[in-house]
């Protein structure tokens, strides 16, 4: 089943064109990574798909609904949660409140308690710190408190933003394959990034955008081996 399906999409700010016509789908179960330079375009189809940004052209359909006039708050509620770039976690607030705030959709707190379990059970760094102060977390911890407060809106297409900006190979690693394990259980995942190599290697689909415009498609598997994407993302 085609959960979100982006079609002709194009945005402008003001007279700079970001996206260009940008045609990609994302089935259910899957983890479809776009992958591209710094400028290309990436997270501004995010922002998009969030409603933070008004596309000038093209249709957005998230299981069945149209997103193009759906505002920002809706577009969550239906399940379509994003973890921005650069984490954007409350630094002054603990752990807990953080996923706390990430659980505004489930005021039953008996419900949310039970979600809150499930990530503590993903993330055992968070329970550990729960009463610590979000700032005190390392890059790699933040970026984990910043997909658990997103996993407490029970998201059915997860959002990820660079998830490994700034962040040791070792954290990268494990961020990488805790993403897979939240595919494994059941979420479906759009990531972008820059990192071509970790992006595709868990992907089952991937694109490839260049200033604004998508330049290739195919398996993760495929393109990782494709002497384009070699070329020009993987230094080969
Ligand atoms: P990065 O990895 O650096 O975040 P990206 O692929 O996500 O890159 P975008 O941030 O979507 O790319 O930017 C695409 C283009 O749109 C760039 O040319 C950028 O300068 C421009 N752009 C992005 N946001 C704005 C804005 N708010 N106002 C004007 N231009 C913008």
């Amino acid at each position: 089943m085609v959960m979100l399906k982006v079609d002709n999409l194009s945005v402008h700010y003001g007279m700079i064109h970001a996206v260009k016509k940008v045609s990609f789908e994302v089935k259910q179960g899957e983890i479809v990574s776009l992958i591209g330079a710094n400028g290309a375009g990436k997270t501004t189809i995010l922002h998009t798909l969030s409603g933070l940004v008004k596309p000038s052209e093209g249709t957005m359909t998230f299981m069945d609904e149209p997103l193009e006039k759906m505002p920002a708050a809706k577009i969550v509620k239906s399940g379509l949660i994003q973890v921005p770039e650069g984490r954007h976690i409350f630094s002054g607030l603990t752990v807990l409140e953080n996923l706390e705030l990430g659980a505004y959709l489930y005021p039953n707190r008996a419900e949310s308690q039970m979600i809150m379990k499930t990530v503590f059970e993903r993330f055992p760094v968070l329970a550990e710190r729960k009463n610590q102060e979000a700032s005190t977390l390392s890059g790699g911890e933040q970026q984990m408190l910043a997909m658990g407060r997103a996993l407490m809106s029970r998201p059915k297409l997860l959002l990820l933003d660079e998830p490994s900006m700034g962040l040791a190979p070792i954290f990268i690693r494990e961020i990488f394959s805790i993403i897979k394990e939240i595919n494994q259980q059941g979420t479906t995942v759009l990531l972008i990034e820059q990192n071509a190599k970790m992006a595709l290697s868990i992907a089952d689909r991937g694109y490839v955008l260049e200033t604004g415009k998508l330049v290739l498609e195919g398996t993760g598997e495929n393109l990782l081996q494709s002497s384009e994407v070699q070329k020009a993302y993987l230094g080969g």
